[in-house]
């Protein structure tokens, strides 16, 4: 009986809807003038130029004058279960909030960016918050609560003593902001981690220790190459935290798939990148939030931290390496996703590599491009129109006129 429900409901289903923007960026190349879109279930039926595409009897029509239509953005770097550091410490939403808060603060954050226009997120490591990840995401995918789908990592990995908290007597052994490992027991972690529901595994492949604030190789290059060996197994993907020459070639040679931050990368570190298909979170947003909370006023000369982010930028930029859009969101409030987008184009990108970074080119490194990232037919229609022309002014993309995610209007603002 359920199932002849659930068919009949299927076949009476929404009507088609029928999306008339001035363009439409399919997510690569340039913007389509005089495109429509037309959206049946949970997926796009068409997409092309009007006088080609045939809507469907009974459509209903959504002219979206003035607008842009995009694919649904994607962010390759978040942190769900963080907040800015200037409400509260990383140190105390990790050792002091109680999980529960934590996690209502998720469902809060999850919404606030696909509001903004996000529908797809990998999130880089529950910061503490143990394996709440899977639990906001089968969340959201039950639309038990609203969010955009979600890729997960769960805890992530680091080197016993690498990490953090460290604010604490030396007697007491805290626990950690990700899962402490080292030698063969990786093999274990990640097993579990993935076991757990690791859609990623993301480890930290150096961290600020030992003396001085310098970033250090946090594993050996046996143990990264052991981690990653073991998820390939599984059939999962491995992201790297590596801010450092150093991290960042361990990492590349042990096989990752992704590379977060990269501080300090140059033109031939980020060409061994391309070279090996790697891609790159430059993560521009989150350095730059680091910095406002050090007192740095934008505007200001930018400290040396700021300098040298950019510089590698520009390297990443000249190497060819796939840049995608990660920008650290949670060290900076969710729903300002389009900081990263903004600062990728200040400091040198064209705004429809930008675009692409946060569509195309980001579901391509995800393996998701078969179903996000693209408007084309098939794709789940995971959508985004925003008064404007983005490709011209990026900041256009903050004026979202309308969300929708698999199919189903989840904001608009006539
Ligand atoms: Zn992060």
């Amino acid at each position: 009986m359920l199932g002849l429900m659930v068919l009949l409901a299927s076949i009476a289903g929404d009507p088609a809807m029928v999306l008339r923007p001035d363009r439409v960026f399919d997510g690569s190349g340039a913007a389509h003038e005089g495109w429509v879109v037309v959206i049946e279930g949970e997926r796009i039926a068409e997409a092309g130029p009007a006088a080609m595409v045939k809507a469907p009897v009974g459509a209903t029509n959504l002219p979206l004058p003035g607008c842009t239509l995009l694919p649904g953005l994607i962010d390759a770097h978040t942190h769900l279960l963080l907040f800015p550091y200037s409400e509260t410490p990383w140190d105390d939403q990790v050792s002091r909030l109680p999980l529960a808060e934590r996690v209502c603060r998720a469902a809060v954050h999850a919404r606030a960016n696909l509001m903004s226009g996000f529908t797809t997120i990998r999130d880089m490591g529950t910061e503490g918050a143990d394996l709440a990840d899977v639990g906001v995401k089968s969340a959201i995918a039950k639309r038990v609560i609203q969010g955009p789908e979600m890729v997960v990592t769960t805890r992530a990995i680091v080197a016993t003593g690498a990490y953090a908290p460290r604010s604490f007597s030396p007697e007491w052994r805290i626990p950690q902001g990700a899962d402490e490992a080292d030698g063969e027991r990786l093999r274990e972690v990640v097993r579990r981690q993935i076991r757990a529901g690791a859609d990623w595994i993301k480890v930290y492949a150096d961290t600020p220790h030992g003396p001085g604030s310098a970033f250090r190789p946090a594993f050996s290059q046996s143990e990264l190459d052991l981690i990653v060996s073991t998820a390939r197994d599984a059939g999962v993907l491995v992201a790297a935290h590596a801010q450092s020459r150093e991290g960042m070639r361990r990492a590349a040679m042990a096989g990752v798939a992704t590379i977060e931050h990269g501080d300090e990368g140059d033109l031939a570190m980020f060409r061994l990148l391309a070279e090996k298909k790697i891609g790159y979170c430059p993560t521009m947003a989150m350095s730059e939030a680091y910095a406002r909370y050090a007192g740095w006023k934008p505007g200001a000369p930018a400290p040396r931290d700021i300098e040298r982010k950019r510089g590698s930028f520009k390297a990443a930029l000249e190497s060819g390496v796939a840049i995608v859009n990660g920008s650290d969101m949670g060290v900076f409030p969710h729903g300002d996703g389009a900081r990263e987008l903004e600062l990728l184009v200040r400091h040198g990108m064209r705004p429809a590599a930008a675009l692409e970074a946060a569509t195309a080119a980001a579901a391509k490194m995800l393996r998701m491009e078969e179903r996000v990232g693209s408007i084309k037919k098939g794709l789940r229609a995971n959508l985004l129109a925003v008064r404007g022309n983005p490709l011209d002014d990026i900041s256009d993309i903050r004026n979202v006129r309308l969300v929708v995610m698999a199919g189903a209007v989840v904001r608009r603002a006539d």
